[in-house]
């Protein structure tokens, strides 16, 4: 035998563990004279069980990365994968099964998640019945998914026979009808007041505690963000921090640690109050310093 040393353990890929990968996503509109980039290397990683709650200005990237996460629009560069599927380069027919049966969607405007003239219950059967599902089956799913959400008495009611309230969760029931592995919501609570869209929030906290679903959901509500185990911030499309926190205790107070989102490039993002409490611009200083990270201005300390 030659002694050839074994080969370096295969580093994992990055997020091999996790549901949703986004690496250095990067989405470009462009239109005849101007090319807006609304993702601009965004990493985020999520893992099967989660609900993480999105937030970040208006026109910071959100919506966009719903629609990538969503199967309806394609990145222009990098990679995004959900439950083994990769969203770069999904033929039409894989898109129509990757709507279908990996993700639901749920939309902000609540009446382009519903059909007019169908009852709560037709609109959850509709895409179950499309799949091919028997007829049982969809009956009691079609049930305990209204009862789950809350809204088994809605059944037999048409959209303008309910609040909207009403109608965001029956929309969280369709998007969930044929049991997807990631759900979606896009600021779901923006049409709705805040008490409304405070229940409907709840709702997706129980779809996610107790159906198991994975759930992303952008808002710009703070009240409601800090209800779910984990808040992401997008700034100019990329993710820039963290939220993450622990359990509710007894008295339901719940701990909350900040943290910045460092890409896989190495690049932090430093919240604007460090960086205008110490003059920290275009160059600053950063040392190694035993366990931890320095970073100074780079003008030099004066007396
Ligand atoms: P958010 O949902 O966080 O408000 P969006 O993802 O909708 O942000 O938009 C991000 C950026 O991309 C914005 O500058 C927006 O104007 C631009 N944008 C979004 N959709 C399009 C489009 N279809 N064509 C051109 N620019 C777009
Ligand atoms: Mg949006």
């Amino acid at each position: 035998m030659l002694g050839l040393p074994d080969p370096p353990p295969a580093r994992p890929e990055f997020g091999h563990d996790a549901l949703v990968v986004c690496d250095n996503l990067v989405r470009i509109y462009q239109s005849a004279h101007v090319e807006v980039q609304a993702l601009q290397g965004l990493d985020l990683l999520v893992h099967a069980g989660e609900m993480v709650a999105l937030v970040g200005a208006s026109g910071s990237g959100k919506s966009t990365l719903l629609n990538v996460l969503a199967g309806v629009d394609a990145p222009t560069a990098g990679r995004a994968r959900v439950a083994g599927h990769d969203l770069v380069s999904l033929s039409r027919a894989e898109q129509v099964h990757y709507r279908r049966h990996v993700v639901g969607f749920v939309r902000q405007q609540t009446a382009r998640n519903l059909v007019p003239y169908l009852t709560a219950r037709q609109t959850v059967d509709l895409p179950m019945t499309i799949a091919g599902r028997p007829r049982a089956e969809r009956r009691s799913r079609v049930d305990e998914l209204l009862e789950v959400l809350g809204v088994g008495h809605c059944a037999e009611r048409r959209p303008d026979e309910m609040s909207g309230g009403e109608q965001q969760r029956v929309s969280i029931a369709v998007a969930l009808a044929n049991g997807p592995d990631l759900l979606l919501a896009d600021e779901p609570t923006g049409e709705l007041d805040s008490e409304t869209g405070a229940e409907v929030f709840a709702a997706l906290r129980t779809v996610n505690a107790e159906l198991g679903a994975t759930v992303v959901v952008v808002t710009h509500d703070a009240g409601v963000s800090g209800q779910v185990a984990r808040t992401v911030a997008i700034r100019d499309g990329r993710t820039s921090s963290e939220v993450v926190r622990g359990q509710a205790d007894e008295d339901g107070t719940r701990t909350a640690e900040e943290f910045a989102v460092m890409d896989r490039a190495g690049r932090v993002q430093l919240p604007r109050e460090y960086r205008e409490a110490l003059d920290l611009t275009r160059r600053v200083r950063v040392a190694l310093a035993g366990d931890h990270v320095e970073i100074r201005s780079d003008r030099e300390a004066g007396g």
